[in-house]
């Protein structure tokens, strides 16, 4: 079984439509698809319905903007009841703060030379509910300032850079308790990837798992280098975490993430199904 659980559509900053995703999936031979946009649950219905007649089978998902001590941390949830109360407005209120730091990106970049419009960001954003970076560094591209997404990011848009504006995001432990209280299974997207490993210590690791019940965490990762992969490997082991294993595919956008390229084991996969059925979420 080829398991593929960590992947983007254009309903966040992927570039394939979910129905384009689950077609690639398919003709590729996965056997299982996580569908784990950001901050919301839009693209599943259209997902589900793509893989209709087909051998695929897709796994709801999302990945939920989390923090911890102000650095940004991924939260993916499988599962969660799509309709939960709770989970629902703490996604709207991470939403709104995504579109809520725009102008403030704008000026940074008007000021770099490299003036946009809002209308020009809303073109690469299409109807995506979640604005990310990535629909910026595409607009950049639109207007010529730089070749492609990853130069976007590698000299203006990264964490800290010159045009980079802060955003709300959900407190990590208190989406824990919204994934689980939403009949989800919690799982730590990247942990040790791009300099987390600073703020997600070995200490901090098991303390989500014993205090807050954080279940799995992504060690095969594209991030994640042939050491660190052994080291989260081992830690994960320890804490009785399911170890996950994804491409985070975002179809164009993203180089090194190739769908398919990093799986996860079938005892694994049937094992989240187990846990989410047992709490009556939703697959
Ligand atoms: P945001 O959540 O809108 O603040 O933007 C973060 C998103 O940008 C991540 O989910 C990735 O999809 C994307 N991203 C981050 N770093 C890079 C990079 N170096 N190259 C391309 N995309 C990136
Ligand atoms: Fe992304
Ligand atoms: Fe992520
Ligand atoms: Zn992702």
């Amino acid at each position: 079984m080829r398991i593929d659980l960590h992947t983007h559509s254009s309903v966040s900053d992927g570039t394939d439509t979910p129905t384009q995703l689950v077609r690639k999936a398919a003709e590729q031979g996965l056997d299982v698809l996580g569908l784990t946009d950001h901050d919301t649950f839009d693209g599943l219905r259209e997902a589900k319905l793509a893989a209709e007649g087909t051998d695929l089978t897709v796994l709801p998902g999302l990945e939920m903007s989390c923090q911890l001590d102000g650095a940004s941390v991924h939260l993916l949830g499988y599962g969660c009841d799509p309709h939960d109360e709770s989970l629902l407005n703490e996604l709207t209120r991470v939403r709104v703060g995504r579109t809520g730091r725009l102008p403030e990106m704008l000026a940074k970049l008007a000021e770099l030379g490299m003036p946009l419009t809002e209308a020009e960001i809303a073109e690469q954003v299409g109807s995506s509910p979640s604005l990310g970076r990535p629909h910026v560094a595409d607009a950049m591209v639109a207007k010529g300032y730089v070749a492609d997404r990853q130069q976007a990011f590698d000299e203006y848009l990264f964490d800290g850079g010159p045009a980079y504006a802060n955003r709300y995001s959900c407190d990590i432990r208190r989406g824990i308790e919204l994934i689980r209280r939403a009949k989800g299974v919690p799982v730590i997207a990247h942990p040790w990837g791009r300099g987390r490993a600073q703020q997600l210590t070995p200490a901090v690791l098991s303390e989500l798992t014993m205090e807050y019940r954080l279940e799995g965490v992504e060690v095969n990762h594209p991030d994640h280098d042939a050491d660190t992969r052994q080291r989260l490997g081992a830690l994960a082991t320890r804490l009785g975490l399911l170890h996950l294993g994804s491409s985070d595919h975002h179809g164009l956008g993203k180089v090194n993430n190739d769908l398919g390229c990093e799986t996860t084991a079938s005892e694994v996969y049937e094992e989240l199904v187990r846990r989410v059925r047992s709490r009556g979420g939703r697959l």
